[in-house]
């Protein structure tokens, strides 16, 4: 799998943009995607379309269609995570008089190989590795979309098994967004990149915000003396200096969720390879060699690390460019979600002939 490298270096644009605030972010934009930017806003004045966000776990999906919503059209824009919709249900199953008001719909509405008794208790019984029948996942979105005002739509988590990307042909006409336009929006990111994000991911104890210790810092750093490292001191005025940490799974990085990756990546093998359907295709890293041609050097992640004055106890926060090793074991640079989403604006202008 090898998406096509995309050039967001402008000739003659030399100006360094701040990608980190959202100032900054909306001079650069303007910069690099203005023209496109007003086409698709003049676009969603009167139209919507379906975006299928297809990922590896941890890939950016949710970054990348937040980020363009905030640029392009915060208030024509929903995003839909089927993982949100399942936990809403978990809640609804734990009241009684919501639980029998979704049997109720289900009995209504669900049409599909089980019967709908069967459908409701595997419903009851599931576990949470165990993935929902189709047709029942079917029915809870289209229960769901029918309670939102009619908008652009960012799904995210369908199509998730193989059974499912035939279904995703037709699912703007299951849940009646007959004559909008749809879309494949694929993400390809290095396994490694997701390796590291796990891996060096921090957790405040107090508030959950999650932040890097290798890709994303507070502004204030911590030693510990005993154990000679490093560690991030959260941001919150609220969370009292408290020292974000490792969680323990995320020790191990990717190798618990292989099975899961694969699946993943399977699947956008097979969405690649569907016709008619429009696709487009974003890439999280560009190779080292060719980088200078095609973007500019702040679009690229850099690496933090830290250096700690012994007499003074001052710690530095410094950076260098981070080179990791693709999934072809090229040595690539991995862009900041700006570009990235840079690259996702002028696709759909053309996807959309705009
Ligand atoms: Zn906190």
């Amino acid at each position: 799998m090898e998406f096509p490298i995309f050039k967001t270096k402008i000739e003659g644009l030399d100006k360094k943009f701040d990608l980190i605030s959202p100032e900054g972010r909306q001079e650069y934009f303007e910069a690099k995607a203005g023209k496109e930017i007003r086409e698709l806003r003049e676009y969603l004045e009167d139209n919507s379309f379906i975006a299928y966000l297809l990922g590896k776990k941890s890939s950016g999906k949710g970054t990348y269609a937040k980020m363009f919503d905030e640029i392009v059209a915060p208030d024509k824009i929903e995003h839909f995570s089927i993982g949100d919709m399942i936990r809403k249900i978990d809640q609804e199953m734990a009241d009684k008089k919501e639980r029998e008001k979704l049997f109720e719909f289900l009995r209504n509405n669900y049409r599909g190989r089980m019967p709908v008794d069967e459908v409701i208790h595997s419903l009851e019984n599931r576990s949470t590795k165990t993935l929902l029948p189709t047709e029942l996942i079917l029915t809870l979105i289209k229960r769901e979309i029918s309670k939102l005002e009619k908008k652009t739509l960012f799904v995210d988590g369908f199509p998730r098994g193989l059974d499912q990307i035939d279904f995703s042909l037709f699912f703007r006409d299951l849940i009646g967004y007959r004559d909008d336009r749809d879309v494949f929006v694929l993400i390809d990111v290095p396994e490694k990149v997701i390796d590291e994000r796990i891996k060096w991911r921090r957790v405040c104890p107090a508030c959950q915000t999650s932040r890097n210790l290798k890709l994303l810092p507070t502004s204030k750093i911590g030693y510990d003396a005993g154990g000679k490292e490093f560690n991030l001191i959260c941001d919150n005025p609220k969370c009292q200096e408290a020292v974000m940490v490792l969680k323990e799974g995320d020790k191990m990085g990717i190798e618990p969720i292989r099975d899961r990756l694969e699946r993943d990546e399977e699947l956008i093998k097979q969405a690649l390879g569907l016709y008619g359907i429009p696709k487009v295709m974003l890439r999280n890293s560009i190779p080292v060699d060719v980088a200078r041609d095609v973007v500019d050097d702040y679009e690229i992640t850099p690496e933090y690390f830290y250096e700690r004055d012994e007499k003074t106890g001052k710690i530095e926060i410094k950076e260098r460019p981070w080179v990791v090793k693709d999934d072809r074991g090229v040595p690539s640079y991995s862009l900041m979600p700006p570009p990235v989403v840079v690259s996702m604006i002028k696709q759909l202008d053309e996807v959309f002939n705009l």
